[in-house]
């Protein structure tokens, strides 16, 4: 009743689930795998069991490197599409979100003003957002946010670097928008506004406002006639008034008890001349009057269809002033998710500490390895796989929480592990010197990857002079070392500690199996022949460290990921002639 067909099945579902475990496939779930997929198959499940161990005890003698090499073979882009499905598993563990069933088309929003290239604190509004909008096909759009040309002045080279942080993220808008083309939008609003009654201009001063409305009363301007209303609002538009000297109110209740709620300010005047925008196109239309946040966002968020805002909870006062402005246009307001703060130790996230940072020359750019920028962590070699992983389970709950370094870093790990390229990095370096050595030439054949054979191994040579050979270790492991114990040299021989001396130790030659070392348990360090070290420059975000490392360092394109032995992994960063710059990830 088996056939063929059958078997091939679970031998594909074997390797798919011997590569998710490190090349160890187990019968039960490669056996559920294939019942997921032909429900038919049920009731011959006795006749599969010694099928599927069969099989599975045939994948499990196979290298891990091999069952990836087969399995790409016979069925190309099973692998990919494996992941693929992992990751929408994934984002089915989000909660569902709320009403989704009500609209025809899930839309969300990542709404940054360009003041600032992206940090891993905006990560979470960006993956969460992306992430519901293609659990539900729907639609995520970026709208730059840039109607301040005072206070947050946008810069342009940041609208162009934002898609490209949304981009490298993975999480690509469907449609971008800059509220700075909008403007006659949000005019001809503000006019509905004010000519319905629900909205006024205020000319008194801010201290004067201040009084009235903290004693829940109206300022004189609240109901003056509609016709005069309009007077004023075409005046400011004309520029009859100077910055200050008016803005337009949206009507709340007078009596809210949060007088941040009470009449908000919608629309004020800037004065181009001191304040231009950075946009040509919008600077040359010379606007004086520039709309606040909550009216912007307010309007944009019904007119593009928003349907599910996923913001923090620092928003929930601005979703109370937009509710009113929503009222009075008879407007629905959209589903809105307020998740808790959350707090990452050690990293910078305030926005303007990162610009005046760069601007000072404390940081060396916005890619500087001390910050949390989402360029930093590309250049460190972060993955963006690893912050949309660590985001999707942080997800949106509305509880604070605080996350270390290390979470992100632990996710990191596993998937950078199966494809950085290893080399040894001296830091900190002390000299070897080995006696009693029993050949002229030493030549260590060292894997590039242990667990794959087909990236080929990097080789380091070890001449002898006399029965000398000179050697590089690093400082601290030196410092472990006491005469009469053997160490081993990863992949070259065993020495017997002789002597420690200043910064110099002096050694033996004792054996070359590693089995003797593993019989002795002698420690395994890693080295560098003396006279074939590269200068390397290890960039950490607590600073850098200079050491030697690999020729072979020097000959990975830049952006490679490497893993410095017994050190860490990182990125290659840049190199030259005879030296190369690693950007530290983590242990
Ligand atoms: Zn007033």
């Amino acid at each position: 009743m088996l056939d063929a067909d059958v078997r091939e099945a679970l031998l594909r579902i074997a390797l798919l689930n011997a590569i998710k475990h490190g090349g160890k496939a187990r019968a039960g779930p490669v056996i559920g795998g294939l019942l997921s997929e032909r429900p038919d198959l049920k009731p011959f499940v006795r006749e599969l069991v010694p099928l599927a161990r069969e099989v599975v005890a045939e994948v499990n003698r196979m290298t891990l490197s091999d069952q990836k090499a087969v399995l790409e073979e016979r069925w190309p882009g099973a692998l990919q599409a494996e992941e693929r499905r992992r990751a929408e598993e994934r984002a089915e563990k989000l909660p569902p979100l709320p009403n989704a069933e009500k609209y025809g088309r899930i839309i969300t929003r990542f709404a940054p003003n360009p003041d600032c290239v992206l940090h891993l604190g905006s990560a979470r509004a960006i993956v969460l957002s992306h992430e519901y909008a293609r659990m539900y096909k729907g639609l995520f759009y970026l709208r730059f946010e840039d109607t301040d040309p005072r206070t947050k002045a946008a810069r342009l080279e940041f609208y162009d670097a934002i898609l490209e942080d949304l981009e490298w993220l993975g999480c690509k808008p469907d449609k971008v928008f800059k509220q700075s083309d909008r403007l006659p939008v949000y005019y001809k609003h503000a006019e509905d506004l004010i000519s319905m009654g629900k909205a006024y201009v205020c000319t008194c001063s801010k201290e004067a406002f201040k009084k009235l409305v903290m004693a829940c009363r109206p300022c004189p301007c609240r109901n003056l006639p509609v016709e005069e209303q309009l007077e004023r609002w075409e005046k400011m538009l004309d520029g009859d008034y100077g910055e200050g000297e008016a803005v337009v109110r949206v009507k709340t209740d007078l009596t809210h008890p949060n007088p941040a709620v009470r009449d908000w300010p919608a629309l004020r005047i800037i004065d181009p001349e001191k304040h231009p925008h950075p946009r040509p196109e919008v600077r040359e239309k010379g606007y004086r009057v520039w709309p606040l946040y909550n009216f912007a966002c307010g309007v944009d968020d019904h007119l593009m269809g928003i349907t599910h805002i996923i913001r923090g909870k620092e928003h929930l006062t601005n979703e109370v002033r937009q509710r009113y402005m929503y009222a009075h246009f008879g407007w629905r307001y959209p589903e809105a998710i307020h998740y808790g703060r959350l707090k990452i130790t050690g990293a910078v996230l305030s926005k303007s500490k990162i610009v005046a940072g760069v601007e000072k020359g404390l940081y060396s750019g916005w890619d500087d390895v001390r910050l949390a920028t989402l360029r930093a962590l590309r250049r460190r070699g972060i993955t963006p796989e690893a912050i949309r992983e660590l985001m999707l389970q942080i997800g949106p709950k509305a509880a604070d929480i605080t996350i270390s370094w290390e979470n992100l870093y632990a996710i990191n790990r596993k998937l950078i592990d199966p494809i950085a390229n290893r080399y040894f990095f001296v830091w900190e370096p002390v000299e070897l010197l080995v006696r009693g050595c029993p050949r002229r030439r030493f030549v260590a054949e060292l894997p590039l990857h242990p667990d794959r054979p087909e990236r080929g191994r990097r080789r380091l040579e070890v001449s002898c002079q006399d029965g000398v050979a000179r050697l590089l270790i690093s400082g601290p492991d030196a410092a472990e070392m006491r005469p009469g114990r053997i160490v081993r040299l990863i992949g070259l021989f065993n020495v017997d500690i002789v002597e420690l001396g200043e910064g110099r130790v002096e050694a033996r030659f004792h054996s070359e199996p590693y089995e003797v070392a593993r019989e002795r348990k002698a420690p395994l360090i890693h080295w560098l022949p003396i006279d074939q070290a590269i200068d390397v420059e290890v960039l950490r975000p607590d600073g850098a460290v200079k050491g030697l490392g690999e020729p072979g360092l020097a000959e990975e394109p830049i952006g490679t990921l490497v893993q410095l032995v017994r050190y860490g992994f990182g990125r290659v960063d840049a190199v030259g002639d005879g030296w190369a710059r690693i950007c530290y990830a983590h242990n």
